[in-house]
């Protein structure tokens, strides 16, 4: 995913840096959206048609829940509970969260559980924030903040990391060690979500997913268990972690086996928009061989007046750059329009490949993934169709395809809940604004659509709301369903999947 920074300087990517910033021209001719995200089932407030319980009654019970807690807990008319309901996504702004407990430890998480099933309040976990579908912010949810449970912990390899950091955070104090984690670019990003989602990014190839490097974890189940997982203990659970999203508990610890932080050649290359299926079929060509430690993906940017621009960014050991950057565009057939090759230590590949700013202004976008099993010539069509399309509309949507080889497929589909094991890529397809959601939506809906068979599916660390659990979790979506079932059988826990 791209985080997006100014309209005038540049948009970056998550996995791969920047291009010159896209034109917003004929962004107007798209139709203005009201934006408004499904609401949550449940308010804790007397005016509350699902009111669950009155107005003084709420009094006493929030100030009940408040002297049981160790951390803070925010209600509506606290001073801070304006920027406590946000998340990154301003798009969900008008959400109205019941409250935010802002936990201090496991325990806390445990009580704020016990408090959501007395009063029938549903629940949802926020770490960084950044969920697409707005999952960590809902009008009438209970809101379990686990950001003030911080601390990074190494020893041996390993590392024991709280829920409440950032991506940025995490490797700035695995780099005091020399480690690092394969783990997504974006520095604002959550730890947390990441994890549990998958995880992906430029490490990815060498060395998996970053849910594939997660050794044990601390989870807080809906009914205030606290219960440790790993491969030997509740290894159900384990399994659901890597990959299977949020759905059955709270983590509040997890533990890594890390990787060394290296120094890296960062290299950007630029392509006519018109080439982009050349580029994308060159790519795949070019991964077949490529050693994993060598990692590249592809972007195309829509301009808005019908136009492409097609880039990619590439990462690889230091020193290797000029000779991979050969093999790559050998392997297109095509010179690149424009080439930049440095060589980064490992702190300033991550500032880099975050677009250079480690605070990222909220902005409102809209997202949305296909798994494909091969990257067909009739599918890169698809996709460059669907986007030239958009664009001639005014849609300055982008599409940004990475790939899923190397060590992410060294594990089975059915290893850990993660599905996507044997499969080419994933494609994203996102707009930001001011380019409305409804607009967005549709192109995005239209995409899967124009897809049909061949996408099998999306991540679930891109989510979009209303989706089926079946389609991120191909497979694995029966053993996940009635692990959910155990666990959580009253639903507890905020989902915008149906079973
Ligand atoms: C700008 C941007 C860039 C991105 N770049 C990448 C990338 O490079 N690679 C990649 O793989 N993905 C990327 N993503 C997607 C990202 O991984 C997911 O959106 C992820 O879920 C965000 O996690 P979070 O903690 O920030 O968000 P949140 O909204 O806080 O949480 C996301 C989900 O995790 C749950 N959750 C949060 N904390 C916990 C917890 N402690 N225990 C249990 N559940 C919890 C929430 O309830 C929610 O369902 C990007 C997203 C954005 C917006």
């Amino acid at each position: 995913m791209r985080p997006h920074f100014s309209r005038s300087v540049f948009l970056r990517s998550a996995l791969g840096l920047a291009v010159a910033g896209t034109g917003l021209a004929g962004a107007t001719r798209l139709s203005a959206s009201s934006a408004a995200p499904a609401a949550g089932s449940l308010v804790a407030d007397a005016d509350s048609p699902a009111g669950a319980f009155g107005r003084g009654n709420a009094e006493s019970k929030w100030r009940a829940l408040r002297g049981e807690l160790r951390g803070r807990l925010i209600v509506p008319g606290d001073p801070e509970y304006p920027v406590a309901r946000q998340v990154f996504n301003t798009r969900f702004d008008d959400q109205e969260p019941s409250a935010v407990v802002q936990v201090a430890d496991a325990e806390d998480v445990a009580t704020a559980f016990g408090f959501a099933a007395e009063n029938d309040l549903e629940v949802a976990a926020r770490a960084g924030g950044h969920s697409y579908a707005g999952i960590s912010t809902a009008t009438g949810s209970l809101i379990i903040d686990v950001r003030g449970l911080r601390g990074v912990r190494t020893d041996a390899g390993q590392a024991v990391v709280s829920p409440g950091h950032t991506l940025y955070e995490v490797y700035q104090e695995l780099d005091r060690s020399g480690r690092s984690l394969p783990a997504g670019a974006c520095p604002s990003v959550g730890i947390a979500g990441l994890t549990l989602g998958g995880g992906l990014g430029v490490e990815s190839r060498a060395h998996g997913l970053t849910c594939d490097r997660l050794t044990a974890a601390t989870v807080v189940l809906p009914d205030g268990t606290i219960t440790e997982v790993s491969a030997t203990v509740r290894p159900d659970l384990f399994w659901a972690l890597r990959g299977g999203g949020s759905l059955l508990g709270i983590v509040s610890s997890m533990t890594f086996d890390t990787i060394e932080a290296t120094t890296k050649d960062v290299v950007r290359l630029t392509f006519p928009g018109e080439q982009a299926d050349r580029v994308i079929t060159g790519w795949q060509e070019w991964l077949r061989s490529a050693d994993r430690e060598q990692w590249a993906n592809v972007s195309v940017d829509a301009d808005g007046e019908g136009g492409l621009t097609c880039w990619m960014q590439l990462v690889c050991p230091a020193g290797a750059g000029e000779t991979v950057t050969a093999a790559l565009t050998d392997a297109i057939g095509l010179s690149p329009a424009a080439t930049d090759v440095r060589t980064l230590g490992h702190m300033e590949t991550v500032l880099y490949l975050a677009g250079g700013a480690v605070d990222q202004p909220r902005a409102a976008f809209t997202n949305g993934s296909d798994i494909v099993s091969a990257l067909t010539p009739d599918i890169i069509g698809t996709v460059l169709e669907s986007l030239t399309r958009f664009s001639s509309v005014g849609g300055t949507g982008w599409v940004q395809i990475n790939t899923l080889d190397g060590a992410i497929a060294d594990p089975s589909p059915t290893a850990t809940a993660f599905p996507w094991r044997d499969h080419a890529a994933i494609v994203e397809w996102g707009a930001y604004e001011p380019i409305p959601h409804d607009s967005a939506l549709t192109w995005i809906a239209d995409s899967h659509a124009a897809l049909g068979p061949d996408s099998v599916g999306g991540y679930v660390n891109y989510l979009e709301s209303g989706d089926s659990l079946s389609r991120y979790f191909g497979d694995n979506h029966s053993r996940l369903a009635q692990l959910r079932a155990r666990v959580d059988p009253d639903n507890r826990i905020r989902s915008v999947l149906t079973p």
